[in-house]
């Protein structure tokens, strides 16, 4: 099994532990530069992360646009609009069947159940 190892400075949470007044010990969780203890779950850290994540996406959308417009070829020109058309919501259609064999065997059971108690009625 693994043993822990101390992070190290750069992957190691900044916070103070308030017990013993040095650095925390624990890995900071990616993305922020604490652990989860010291706040990196906090409603505050977390939309950061959202924040970013909106970003990025934005980011993402841009070169996506710019690779639909300016691809060399046709083929990522079109790679990149149906990318684009199926984060839109306009993805192709796609076709569900549920099969409701097992329900309707477990109605018919039940109806022939009421219809015998109302027969002994
Ligand atoms: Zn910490």
């Amino acid at each position: 099994m693994g043993s822990w190892t101390r992070p190290s400075s750069e992957d190691r949470c900044t916070a103070k532990s308030k017990q013993r007044g040095a650095q925390c010990d624990r890995y900071k969780t990616a993305g922020h530069g604490v652990c989860y203890y010291h706040g990196a779950e906090s409603p505050q850290a977390k939309s950061k992360v959202d924040r970013l994540f909106a970003l990025a996406a934005d980011m993402a959308l841009d070169v996506l646009v710019s690779e639909m417009e300016q691809a060399d070829n046709s083929a990522d020109r079109i790679r990149a609009a149906r990318a684009i058309l199926d984060r839109a919501g306009y993805g192709p259609l796609r076709r569900i069947e549920i099969t409701t064999d097992a329900l309707e065997k477990e109605l018919e059971k039940v109806n022939k159940e009421i219809a015998e108690m109302e027969l002994d009625l």
